[in-house]
């Protein structure tokens, strides 16, 4: 049964989309069926794979609105094991729309059912904010993992998110769980960096990620290339360290089903 992760801060430009394709590239690698389903209205998951959104036909607000089922919006990518339920602009007025649907905050999770035993992982981009289309990312996803930039106000909005994830687990989705907290763009010449790192080690403790992303050029230049780092320069530091990402959540993941068996 495949896991559904929502990568979600509704704090701008803090390393979803980034953590979103490299992770799920990374994971491609392993052998098993990967998708992203991109919820952003500015599309940067979909254009960052070097999806063309003029093309395209059938998006994920046509899943949002009834239209269409999710499987005939899912588009392959050029890269190992990697699909994509691409974003449109047109998601901007969807949350004004799904105000008056029946299970409004249940489309997604409805949508991405018959998707479990298809993708080993379905990795959810969300947009900076916490309006509809995060919530319908909540309640449909079993784990968060949240990206921390490592920048002042780092910690500012993170308590109102784990606010939210916790009425979406009383209301909705009881068994949704904080995946990890991940550090992103670590400058390691910056003692700021390191203060950030540690402030959110002592708030959260175990669910920070061991591994932390640097700040990296090829991670800020491969998605104007329309791929994943590991794909435009595979020896970059920042490639490197979303594999080992992937290795710490796959290695992570093998010990619990192990735990529960
Ligand atoms: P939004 O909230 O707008 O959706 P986001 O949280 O998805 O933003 P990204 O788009 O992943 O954030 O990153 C913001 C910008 O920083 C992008 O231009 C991205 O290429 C760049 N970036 C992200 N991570 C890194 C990194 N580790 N090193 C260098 N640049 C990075
Ligand atoms: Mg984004």
């Amino acid at each position: 049964m495949g896991k559904v992760i929502s990568i979600s801060n509704q704090k701008g430009g803090v390393g979803k989309t980034t953590t979103a394709i490299n992770l799920a590239a990374s994971m491609g690698l392993a052998g098993k069926d990967i998708l992203i389903v991109d919820t952003d209205p500015q599309c940067n998951s979909t254009s960052g794979l070097g999806v063309d959104r003029k093309n395209l036909v059938k998006t994920l607000y046509d899943v949002y609105t009834s239209k269409h089922k999710i499987e005939d919006v899912i588009i392959s990518t050029p890269y190992d094991h990697l699909f994509l339920a691409p974003s449109s602009i047109d998601l901007l007025a969807v949350e004004l729309e799904m105000v008056s649907r029946d299970r409004r905050e249940w489309l997604l999770s409805d949508a991405l059912k018959p998707l479990k035993d298809k993708y080993q992982y379905i990795f959810i981009d969300c947009p900076p904010s916490l309006g509809l289309i995060t919530l319908n990312s909540l309640v449909a996803a079993d784990s968060v993992i949240v990206p921390v930039q490592c920048e002042y106000y780092a910690l500012e909005g993170l308590t109102m998110l784990m606010r939210t994830i916790n009425l979406v687990k009383r209301s909705f989705n009881p068994t949704l769980s904080i995946e990890g907290i991940l550090l992103t763009m670590f400058d390691a010449r910056n003692s700021l960096s390191s203060a950030v790192a540690k402030e959110v080690k002592s708030h959260f403790g175990q669910k920070v990620y061991s591994t932390i992303i640097p700040r990296n050029v090829t991670l800020g230049e491969s998605p104007g290339h329309g791929k994943p780092a590991l794909y435009y320069d595979v020896r970059s530091k920042g490639a490197q360290t979303y594999l080992t990402l992937a290795r710490e959540i796959l290695g992570d993941i093998a010990l619990q089903n192990k735990a529960a068996s």
